[in-house]
């Protein structure tokens, strides 16, 4: 996990660079998505916010999610059924762990990943700007649940 100090940081100089108002609300916004592993959805990260500060919109929490997805400090997950999922803590692509009954999201450390990535690029001629990992299974919790 990258030190959550220094990514709030990064994504206020970048808001305030786009002369976005930072409130209150917005900073536990932004620390919600930082601080926590489990790539929450909007909905997650309103909960959260709103039990701190009461008058927290939805479309508030919307619209910064967005907005920071557009400057690139924070990582959608799209998935054709259910809520999309945040990363703020690394906002750059990198692999996931899905799990298919509790939809629980984890980092792996996958450290073929550098080399996957050079033998895709021997092989194919492409310049690989992005990627899209995901594996999905059944977290340990949920196999011993539906044992
Ligand atoms: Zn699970
Ligand atoms: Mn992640």
């Amino acid at each position: 996990m990258i030190e959550p100090k220094s990514r709030v940081e990064s994504m206020l100089k970048k808001l305030r660079a786009h002369q976005f108002r930072v409130t209150p609300q917005r900073i536990a916004i932004l620390k919600v998505l930082v601080c926590s592993i489990e790539h929450p959805t909007v909905e997650r990260i309103y909960e959260q916010v709103k039990s701190d500060f009461p008058t927290t919109s939805l479309a508030t929490v919307y619209k910064t999610v967005t907005l920071l997805k557009e400057l690139n400090e924070v990582l959608e997950l799209g998935f054709p059924e259910g809520s999309n999922r945040y990363d703020g803590n690394k906002p750059y692509p990198h692999p996931h762990v899905i799990c298919i009954k509790c939809k629980k999201i984890v980092d792996p450390d996958l450290s073929g990943l550098a080399d996957m990535t050079t033998e895709l690029k021997k092989e194919t001629g492409f310049k690989i700007i992005h990627h899209r990992l995901d594996f999905f299974g059944i977290c340990p919790s949920c196999q011993k649940k539906y044992k």
